[in-house]
């Protein structure tokens, strides 16, 4: 399952307090703890795991997840303080066209039924119009 409100998701992945921790051994995934979206009290636990072809494969304790959903607020939430260590800040989109239009470099989310597609650029960079109110953090 793909989310439809991706944008909004997005946007609330970026409120989410995340503890990132860094693989045990070479080959083993990124784990992240994230805030739950609906109760403060609770954390979801996030797992990672990059391809060199830009796959990135990711299991989240959420019970979106949990049904097969992808791109859950968590995950997104995972994704970005990772990137935030090298400087750079993501976008998700749900087709290439909108992910192409970008000019960046492309990751993929893998689901049950087809991609997430992830852009990476630069912090400072100007965001994209549509995206202007997400990143005023
Ligand atoms: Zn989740």
């Amino acid at each position: 399952m793909k989310p439809v409100n991706i944008k909004e998701i997005q946007d609330k992945s970026r409120t989410l307090g995340v503890r990132l921790f860094d693989p045990a051994r070479p080959g083993d995934p990124y784990t992240a703890v994230v805030e739950s979206t609906t109760n403060p009290a609770f954390n979801q636990v996030v797992t990672l795991r990059f391809s060199k072809n830009g796959d990135i494969r990711a299991r989240c304790t959420c019970t979106w997840a949990r049904f097969g959903g992808v791109a859950c607020a968590h995950v997104l939430a995972a994704l970005n303080r990772l990137a935030e260590r090298k400087g750079r800040t993501l976008s998700f989109w749900l087709t290439p066209e909108d992910a192409g239009r970008q000019k960046h470099r492309l990751l993929r989310l893998v689901g049950d039924d087809g991609y997430i597609f992830v852009t990476s650029r630069r912090e400072g960079h100007p965001a994209p119009a549509v995206m202007k109110s997400a990143h005023q953090e």
